[in-house]
């Protein structure tokens, strides 16, 4: 067996990492993690260190890890048959039953399920959907995309340019042309304090209103929005602005993608976000929780209603000039039925609506009331709490003093895993969807602990 030194030695020298600040880890400022094996909410590296991840990889693994269900279904998939396309009609029994089991839980509104490998190229697909859609229908001016600030939807071209965080236009050349970004529903950071929750809802929906005015309402396709913004904080929207927000879709005939990337599969507390917060989408983006992560896999559900003008598009036009070659890809779909199964097996949607709010409920009681706690903040079990130099009036950190990777750190530490948030002074947690309370508590004696640290 390689030693750790020599792993991140190769690693220095030949790993391009996603996400990372390159120069300093080629420099080796940074460490490498050499994550080895994982049981449950625990994950333990090659020096025999056993973490607890309060995040699940980036929320993605809801059963939790070592799952030897989810291993032997892939393992006898793989045996069978590992790849098959599923271009012009072919398919396995996994991909088959797959897009049976995900229609069987997604709203009723919903018809089909295209298969991807991950959230991006899911929402990338989205989009095209769209564009075809509205040609077919012989709308060809109307092609702009909505996406709001902070909302998180990938870092290919066209859903970097969705993604409304400036980290991921900057130096890109993106957002793209057609995408416009609108006001996130960030309660604690809205402009007019005296706003109630209600007002700020419906203060959000007339703002989306103002922009499709000033665009044209006829050269806007989509909207597109996570049911709780994720990467962008952690933040679950007031009451009332779904409902607010898809009146004025409504209004003005453009259509609605719920990107359930991080919420689909039961991490609310509910299968979908969708049904969580009464959205009525005309296309569903799914992955993450599909799988859990142990295989990649995504996909587009598509309501009727655009089911059947793609089926009329195809008709005029010809088969669908659309496809990845690892559509439906044999291993992941295997994954996603053991998964689901899982799900179902392990009630894990009820305990994600049961313990999230007792994480939610425990992270209140020991925080909120440090000067330096701005907000704790949830739903289900995606939970954050932010941090803030003066509470009254508000007065946020400057970056520069990194006190949320801070606290992250602390709690690394003391080997527990919640994720600074990138932009603002926030610490996530989402962990999988099998925590128990006894370690929601260990979680939040760690997050205590590390804010002292940190903050005093
Ligand atoms: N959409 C949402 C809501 C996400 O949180 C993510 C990733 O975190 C994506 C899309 C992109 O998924 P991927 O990283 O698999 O491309």
């Amino acid at each position: 067996m390689l030693n750790n030194d020599q792993l991140a030695e190769w690693d220095r020298e030949n790993f391009f990492h996603p996400s990372t600040h390159l120069a300093q880890h080629a420099r080796g400022e940074t460490p490498t993690r050499v994550i080895s094996s994982g049981d449950g909410v625990h994950i333990t590296d090659r020096d025999g260190r056993r973490m607890l991840d309060a995040f699940a990889g980036l929320y993605c693994v809801n059963v939790g890890y070592g799952r030897t269900e989810i291993a032997e279904a892939i393992s006898k998939q793989a045996h069978e048959l590992a790849y098959y396309h599923s271009y012009v009609g072919h398919g396995t029994e996994a991909s088959i039953t797959l897009s049976k089991m995900i229609l069987d839980r997604a709203p009723d509104n919903m018809s089909k399920v295209y298969f991807g490998q991950s959230g991006s190229d899911a929402n990338e697909t989205n989009i095209k959907l769209v564009w075809y859609y509205n040609n077919i229908l012989g709308r060809t001016e109307k092609k702009k995309i909505i996406s709001r600030w902070r909302g998180y939807h990938g870092s290919g071209l066209m859903t970097g340019s969705l993604t409304g965080l400036e980290l991921f236009h900057n130096k890109f050349d993106l957002p793209l042309s057609q995408v416009i970004h609108t006001e996130a529903p960030y309660y604690l950071r809205r402009k007019d304090t005296a706003m109630s929750p209600a007002e700020f809802a419906a203060d959000c929906a007339a703002k989306l209103e103002e922009l499709i005015l000033a665009e044209g309402p006829d050269t806007v396709a989509a909207f597109i929005g996570e049911p709780v913004l994720g990467t962008g904080g952690i933040v679950p929207p007031p009451e009332g602005y779904w409902e607010a927000i898809q009146a004025v879709l409504k209004k003005y005939d453009i259509l609605l993608i719920a990107d359930e990337v991080v919420t689909g599969f039961g991490r609310l507390g509910s299968m979908f976000g969708s049904d969580h917060y009464g959205i009525e989408a005309d296309i569903i983006t799914i992955a993450k929780g599909l799988t859990s992560a142990y295989a990649p896999l995504s996909g587009s559900i598509v309501s009727d209603k655009v089911w059947k003008v793609l089926e009329n598009g195809t008709d005029e036009n010809g088969p669908i000039g659309h496809g990845w070659t690892y559509s439906a890809h044999p291993i992941g779909a295997a994954a996603g039925v053991a998964n689901l199964n899982l799900i179902d097996e392990m009630g894990l949607v009820e305990n994600s609506g049961k313990t999230g709010p007792y994480l939610q409920k425990a992270l209140t009681e020991a925080l909120a009331d440090h000067p330096n706690v701005a907000e704790v903040r949830g739903e289900g079990l995606m939970c954050a709490v932010e941090f803030a130099d003066t509470t009254e009036p508000l007065g946020f950190f400057d970056a520069s003093r990194k006190i949320g990777p801070s606290i992250s750190a602390a709690m690394a530490s003391r080997d527990v895993i919640a994720r600074a948030m990138p932009q603002g002074d926030i610490i996530g947690f989402a962990p999988p969807l099998c925590i128990t309370e006894a370690e929601v508590d260990h979680v939040v004696g760690v997050t205590v602990e590390a804010v002292k640290e940190v903050l005093g």
